[in-house]
């Protein structure tokens, strides 16, 4: 039987099996992530069958069908060992808040180089909105103006009042939708809020979650009642890039990506060559000074591109 895996701990497996019930599985046999080792080879996200077993809700996967995309992170141990914290995702959503906590552009810039080096479509949704004076409110429009003017779609919504959810609910209809976000951003209360009945915050441990041991910062996929997946990746404060070359990273800024070949130099690093297409666009103002800097820091500190 074919099945959508919704949870993974990297032992023990959960599965929505095509018959909308759910099972315990484990894998058999070897399956190998082209180019990174990870702790979990099958993900959150993955198409697989499985087999029954004798034991009712037991199964095994047997198999792992070809993925479109799949995010991973670096465990936390030093080990080389990566995490896959999912896979076959729609949309990449970043929660943020300008104050209380603040998100700084820079936050906020990886994600979004991250998400365009995965090719996964990605949406930052504004949170707090309640909060805002009219003082904030401006601050908060540069910030998506910032944004929308390069192609990413930004929504404001208080997810305490519940307010701008309707937007975001069509965005989301049936997508598998990774959301992250600093921890105190409102990312529990969003998904409580989309979600009534999944009460994040009380943190049940079920018997079968005590199964696997990080159980706590594996990714979950809950279903949204108007159809649709969101992946939740507690304890996941940033999603990792393992192989983006410092060469490559203009290519994951949209506005730097359309102008890369009026450079003078064809290896242009963009920091100080002369005749960079980039530089005088930041000086035309037609690429933000903030993106710009965002790029120079990713570009010179490897230890913020993971
Ligand atoms: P998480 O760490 O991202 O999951 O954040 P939580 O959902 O736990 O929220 C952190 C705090 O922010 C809690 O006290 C929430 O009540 C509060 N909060 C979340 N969303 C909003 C909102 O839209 N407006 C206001 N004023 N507070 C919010
Ligand atoms: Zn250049």
């Amino acid at each position: 039987m074919a099945g959508l895996v919704t949870k993974s701990t990297g032992s023990w497996y959960q599965v929505l099996g095509d018959d909308q019930q759910r099972y315990e599985c484990r894998i058999k046999g070897k399956f190998r992530t082209k180019g990174i080792k990870t702790t979990n080879p099958i993900a959150v996200g993955d198409r697989v069958t499985i087999e029954l077993e004798q034991e009712e809700g037991v199964a095994v996967i047997t198999t792992l069908e070809p993925r479109r995309n799949y995010i991973i992170r670096r465990s936390i141990n030093l080990s080389k060992q990566t995490q896959i914290i999912g896979a076959n995702l729609d949309l990449a959503l970043l929660v943020v808040t300008l104050a209380s906590p603040p998100t700084s552009m820079g936050f906020i810039d990886r994600f979004l180089v991250t998400a365009e080096a995965y090719s996964i479509p990605a949406v930052l949704v504004f949170n707090k909105l309640d909060l805002f004076s009219d003082e904030g409110l401006e601050i908060l429009q540069e910030y998506q103006s910032v944004y929308t003017n390069i192609g990413y779609t930004c929504l404001s919504v208080s997810a305490l009042e519940q307010t701008g959810l309707d937007e975001l609910r069509a965005m989301l209809q049936d997508k598998i939708t990774l959301v992250s976000g600093h921890s105190g951003v409102g990312k529990s209360t969003l998904i409580n809020a989309l979600i009534p009945n999944v009460s994040l915050k009380t943190g049940q441990i079920s018997s079968w979650s005590d199964k696997g041991k990080h159980t706590t910062t594996f990714a979950e996929m809950l279903p949204l009642p108007f159809g649709g997946n969101l992946i939740d990746t507690p304890g996941i404060r940033e999603l990792g890039i393992v192989d983006i070359e410092p060469q490559e990273l203009s290519h994951f800024f949209p506005e730097m990506r359309e102008r890369l070949n009026q450079c003078r130099f064809n290896n242009c690093r963009h920091v100080n060559e002369p005749g960079c297409a980039i530089i005088d666009a930041v000086e035309e103002g037609d690429i933000e000074l903030s993106r710009y800097e965002s790029y120079l820091s990713m570009y010179h500190n490897e230890d913020s591109r993971h």
